[in-house]
C-alpha cells in the first residue's frame, strides 16, 4: 500500500504542489499551523527520516531551503521554522512553517482551515516565488 504522500506524488490523490524535481516534492499541509505550511518529501518512500541514505537526506534539506525561500517571499513572517515529527504519516517529511514566535511551532494548537480555492491560490503564489528564485 503506497503512503498517502506517494499517492500525491503519483497524482492518485490531489495535492497543492509548490515544487517538484526528480527526487523531491513539496506541497501544502492540508491541516496547516499557518498559511504556507508546507511538507517536503523525498519521492523514495521511507518511513523514518533518519533511515534515508545520507545523500537523499542532504538533498531533502537543500530542496527544503529552496522551498523555504519561496514561502518567505509570500507569507509575512519572521522566519521559516523547520521540524520533523512523522508520527502520523509513515513517509519521511519535513514541515516548513512560517513563524513569528516559538508558539507558532506548537502542533497541539488548533489547525487552520482554508477553502480549496484559498489553498490553490497560496500554492500558486509560493510556486511562482520558488520558480522566480
Ligand atoms: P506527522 O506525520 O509529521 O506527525 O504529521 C503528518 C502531517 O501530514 C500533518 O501535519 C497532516 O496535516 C499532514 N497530512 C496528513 N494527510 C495529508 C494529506 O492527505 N495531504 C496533505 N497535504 N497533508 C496531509
Amino acid at each position: 500500500m503506497p503512503s498517502i504522500f506517494s499517492r500525491i506524488i503519483s497524482r492518485d490523490i490531489p495535492g497543492y504542489i509548490v515544487a517538484e524535481d526528480d527526487n523531491y516534492l513539496a506541497f501544502l499541509d492540508i491541516n496547516p499551523l499557518a498559511e504556507g505550511h508546507t511538507l517536503v518529501i523525498p519521492k523514495l518512500e521511507v518511513d523514518y527520516i533518519f533511515d534515508l541514505e545520507d545523500e537523499v537526506l542532504a538533498g531533502l534539506h537543500v530542496f527544503a531551503k529552496k522551498v523555504a525561500r519561496g514561502i518567505e517571499k509570500v507569507v509575512p513572517c519572521e522566519r521559516i521554522g523547520v521540524t520533523v515529527i512523522g508520527l502520523e504519516v509513515p513517509h519521511a517529511h519535513v514541515h516548513l512553517i512560517p513563524i513569528n514566535g516559538v508558539h507558532d511551532m506548537d502542533f497541539s494548537q488548533m489547525k487552520l482551515s482554508f477553502s480549496n480555492e484559498e489553498f490553490a491560490e497560496i500554492a500558486k503564489k509560493i510556486k511562482a516565488a520558488i520558480e522566480e528564485g
